[in-house]
């Protein structure tokens, strides 16, 4: 606990760990004053490429949590930035919703809408204006070897009282038995977006921890991603769940409500030292 109590940066999932469908958690404003106070900072971490940050932050508000968008991380924004270091100003074929074509040409790409054209990658996010055009478009593509990139690998979108709708990784699962081939995927688990983080916001390895209730993408990009981990029961994963999982945890609490005492004991450890 000593090593958690030092943390300084808190990669935060948001549904299931923050708030479930509109309702917030039980004692999450609590632990994100706490971290603030501490003096500490929180980066809400989002899969879903198919929303801008502005959603996001309209909905923490309507929560009650002062978000800016400076404290979201997408997973689009992770792919923007990775492309950005592998090519930039790159043409490409990109499957996602009008929110998501606007950051990649804010980032200087060229969207190229038609197929047949010279391109440089095919991008596949989470595309809620998804179309068999489009579709047959990016397994032209990819059969003819286009590089082929994922924002996530979700295969669902998790909605209020037990509803989903499809995700990306149901898009991509399309794409495969078509082409045979799998995307290379940015969105958690994978390290690419705590490296993009990591960039972005000048950080540490060593000072991050990532906290979410998702075993397979959450818990699975501490592991991949090489910083620390918390696993919450407030969302989708439940004790029996964990017990039969080879995906393990650094640490793992009821909801981040238990965390809050952890946090303040620092700040008294701080004051009778400090
Ligand atoms: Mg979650």
């Amino acid at each position: 606990m000593e090593k958690l109590r030092k943390k300084t940066v808190f990669l935060l999932d948001m549904d299931g760990t923050i708030y479930l469908g509109d309702e917030l958690i039980d004692g999450a404003k609590e632990f994100l004053d706490t971290i603030r106070e501490s003096g500490k900072r929180y980066i809400f971490l989002t899969n879903n490429s198919s929303k801008n940050k502005e959603i996001y932050v309209e909905k923490l508000n309507k929560l009650g949590i002062g978000a800016n968008k400076e404290e979201i991380f997408t997973s689009g924004e992770a792919t923007t930035m990775y492309l950005n270091g592998k090519k930039p100003g790159a043409r490409i074929y990109l499957l996602g919703t009008q929110a998501l074509e606007e950051e990649f040409e804010r980032e200087g790409f060229i969207l190229e809408r038609q197929r047949h054209r010279d391109i440089d990658y095919v991008v596949l996010g989470f595309d809620t204006t998804l179309t068999y055009e489009k579709l047959w478009g990016a397994c032209e593509y990819i059969s003819q070897g286009v590089e082929y990139i994922a924002t996530h690998p979700d295969f669902n979108c998790p909605l209020a009282n037990n509803k989903f709708m499809p995700d990306a990784g149901a898009m991509a699962a399309f794409i495969e038995a078509s082409t045979g081939k799998t995307p290379k995927v940015i969105g958690k688990p994978n390290k690419e977006i705590v490296e993009s983080i990591i960039s972005k916001y000048n950080l540490d390895k060593d000072d991050m921890v990532m906290v979410g209730d998702r075993l397979y993408t959450d818990i699975k990009t501490g592991e991949n991603a090489g910083i620390t981990s918390v696993l919450v029961y407030s969302g989708e994963t439940k004790e029996d769940d964990y017990a039969r999982s080879e995906i393990r945890a650094d640490y793992v609490f009821d909801s981040v409500k238990d965390m809050v005492r952890l946090l303040k004991s620092q700040d008294i450890d701080n004051l009778a030292f400090g």
